[in-house]
């Protein structure tokens, strides 16, 4: 496997941090765009040998799309995502946190300029697009803190429009039992067709609030293809949600076929005792994400 990203940053230091992390925001977007990871391009071929016709030829397409940007540096989809941070501070990482986010978007916007991205953000009424793929609230940055850990981690997932459009959430009732979260997930996976461009992985958020909710389906997403939950009761209900949607029929890019889903993941939190939501959140074939650990002796070390 190759990688396109040449200008990565690999060591910074306490005088240099937030250039550093600037440089690193901007390595994070290109190598996400352009170096799938390991996990979704083994899917990809994995898919590629059980289907045949129609499908087998779309996969085909998307392994060549894999191959020319490894090759080109050319990103392997023209969208190039609404770009989500998320980012886990070590509680013995020393980091101004407003600086840290400011640092992200400011990599987000050098990268679009530096590698001729198309800008995909624009003011949600006006649709005015400052050319940054940044603007309020954009990159959104969710953060979590990790006692006693010395790094910093930081995950970009530039979500692409086709598949963040198939998203869905409903309140459902504590009566509607796993039955009813089961028939949402199938409703959804129907209702989203070939839009999100499959084989896709389908993240589900249960619990929590109506916004949590959302944002866990969207967590679910980024587990590496191939990874069940550690739980056995969430295991078994991805399991065998993956194995109905695969006989939906759906298929690679609404071709027909028994690849419509790489994967389900599903993420939760407790909610209230007359609360039952359930959210879906789909990602494309693509897979796309990348990731940098920042260690304390000021090693970068990227993956994804
Ligand atoms: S959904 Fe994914 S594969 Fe489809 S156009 Fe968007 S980024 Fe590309």
């Amino acid at each position: 496997m190759t990688s396109s990203t040449t200008e990565l940053t690999t060591t910074t230091s306490a005088a240099t941090l937030y250039e550093d992390l600037a440089e690193i925001s901007s390595a994070l977007y290109k190598k996400a765009l352009t170096d799938l990871p390991p996990d979704v391009r083994g899917a990809v071929s994995a898919a590629q040998n059980r289907e045949s016709g129609l499908a087998r030829r779309r996969l085909d397409v998307m392994v060549n799309a894999i191959g020319t940007s490894d090759r080109t540096g050319i990103i392997v989809c023209q969208d190039t995502g609404i770009c989500v941070f998320f980012v886990r501070i070590g509680t013995e990482f020393a980091v101004n946190g407003a600086r840290l986010i400011a640092a992200l978007r400011d990599g987000i916007a050098r990268a679009t300029v530096r590698y001729s991205l198309r800008s995909s953000i624009v003011h949600p009424l006006t649709r005015e697009n400052d050319q940054s793929n940044t603007g309020r609230g954009v990159p959104v940055v969710h953060v979590d803190f990790v006692d006693g850990a010395d790094n910093l981690d930081i995950l970009l997932l530039p979500k692409g429009s086709g598949s963040e459009n198939m998203s869905f959430l409903k309140m459902l009732t504590p009566a509607d039992g796993q039955a009813g979260i089961k028939k949402f997930v199938l409703d959804s996976v129907v209702a989203a067709g070939p839009k999100p461009c499959p084989p896709t992985v389908v993240g589900i958020g249960l619990g929590g609030t109506a916004d949590e909710c959302a944002a866990l389906a969207k967590r679910a997403t980024l587990r590496p293809i191939g990874e069940p939950h550690p739980e056995p009761e969430i295991a078994e209900l991805e399991a065998g949600l993956l194995e109905a949607i695969n006989q939906l029929g759906v298929g690679p890019q609404g071709l027909g076929g028994v690849t419509t889903s790489f994967a389900v993941h599903a993420e939760y939190a407790y909610t209230h005792i007359s609360m039952n939501p359930v959210a879906v959140n789909i990602q494309c074939w693509r897979g796309e994400r990348a990731r940098a650990t920042i260690h304390a002796d000021g090693r970068v070390e990227y993956g994804y």
